[in-house]
């Protein structure tokens, strides 16, 4: 389907590729704390490490909601897969592609969007989130171009990218105008991973630790100018949270049929009221991200609907899966139960590429202004 923009081309196929490899394997996924690289392998063929990339580098096109429709699909089977794809697609290749040079497009876009190379994006620090402007990673002229002294910490397929964006500033003093963004390639010397991260879910999805001592950066992977990283950070967080937030609507979706098939099996009153409710958020969750993604493609800011979407499918994702535990009674709450798993991925998305504060500071400017 290589070159098709048609979302719900794409969805279907996003489909059947869950239900016959990843779905079968969620279970093992998150006991195991591991993603074997099987799926992976079988992931490459279908084109979707290339989603949003044009054709002529290497990409299979498709727009945000073809996108949107795959993370969502994947995410109601695993959500460890689904946002293992947002990072490497929405906040590694697609800055890369924004902001890159034909030699950076050529180095790792074309690999990247061949699935050959996967992405991360690092931003946070062990002592910096929300306020990235006040990052502590420095670098500094060498002879090689640039040197990275510092640490990022959380940071999403961080050990197993070959590629990671990662943003670190020239003098702290000077705050935001101080960061620039950086290429750095798997192998890089002085840099490396320092631990990986246990998590309450996503488990499978490496969250790591990781370290720049003297780390050589060639001047030809800085990416945009010197100055403009920040810029090219919260970009690239705005495209990643439509995205974010259709992996947290595809956990909520699991968490929904999990809860209904539970109450069929077991039919009362008060299981119909709960699956009611959870249908109304749902469907509120469901229409959020489509606004979002499709404001994005129409061009419009979108900013505020991304903001809007991401933290209301989280928070959905969250109290369907919740509740999901309560209509399942007991049983849901043991260790391999489908209502366990689900409740403890859910709690991840409100805080993952931006809390749920930080989005109603985001969505609030847009609304009120600054
Ligand atoms: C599973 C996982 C994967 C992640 N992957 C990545 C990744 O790939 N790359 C990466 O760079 N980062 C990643 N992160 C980090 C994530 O983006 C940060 O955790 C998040 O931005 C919050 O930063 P923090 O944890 O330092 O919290 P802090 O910024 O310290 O915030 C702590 C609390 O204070 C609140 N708060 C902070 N500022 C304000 C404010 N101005 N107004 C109101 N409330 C506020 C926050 O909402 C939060 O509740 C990941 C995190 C997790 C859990």
């Amino acid at each position: 389907m290589g070159g098709s923009s048609d979302a719900g081309e794409w969805r279907q196929a996003a489909r059947r590729f869950a239900d016959e490899v990843v779905r079968p394997a969620a279970g093992q996924i998150d006991q195991t704390d591991a993603l074997p690289a099987e799926i992976l392998d079988r992931m490459r063929p279908t084109g979707l490490f290339g989603l949003g990339v044009p054709t002529e580098w290497g990409g299979s096109g498709g727009d945000t909601r073809s996108i949107s429709g795959v993370l969502e699909e994947l995410a109601a089977a695993s959500p460890t897969v689904a946002v293992l794809l947002s990072v490497h697609l929405s906040v590694c290749t697609h800055p890369i592609f924004a902001h890159g040079t034909d030699d950076q497009k050529e180095r790792f876009v074309r690999p990247l969007a061949a699935g050959r190379a996967l992405g991360a994006f690092a931003l946070t620090e062990p002592s910096v989130g929300s306020d990235a402007a006040r990052l502590s990673t420095r670098y500094a002229s060498g002879p090689r171009g640039f040197v990275l002294n510092g640490a990022k910490m959380f940071i999403t397929n961080g050990a197993r990218a070959d590629v990671v964006l990662a943003f670190a500033t020239r003098d702290a003093a000077q705050g935001a105008r101080g960061i620039s963004a950086f290429l750095v390639e798997k192998g890089t010397p002085g840099f490396g991973t320092a631990q990986k991260l246990d998590k309450l879910g996503l488990r499978g999805s490496e969250t790591n630790e990781l370290v720049f001592q003297d780390a050589q950066v060639p001047a030809r992977n800085l990416l945009g100018a010197e100055g403009e990283g920040l810029k090219v950070a919260l970009g690239a967080l705005s495209a990643g949270r439509v995205g974010i937030a259709s992996c947290a609507l595809g956990v909520a979706r699991a968490a929904f049929e999990t809860m209904r098939a539970a109450a069929i099996a077991d039919p009362s009153d008060a299981r119909r009221g709960e699956v009611a409710r959870a249908f109304v958020t749902l469907s509120a969750a469901q229409s959020l991200v489509a606004r979002a993604a499709e404001e994005k493609d129409a061009g419009r800011p979108y900013d505020g609907f991304a903001s809007a979407a991401k933290l209301f499918a989280s928070d959905a994702a969250v109290r369907i899966a919740s509740h999901a535990i309560d209509v399942a009674g007991p049983a849901g709450t043991q260790n391999g139960a489908d209502a366990n798993r689900i409740f403890r991925d859910a709690r991840v998305f409100p805080i993952v590429e931006g809390t749920t504060e930080i989005q109603e500071l985001i969505l609030g400017r847009t609304l009120v202004g600054r």
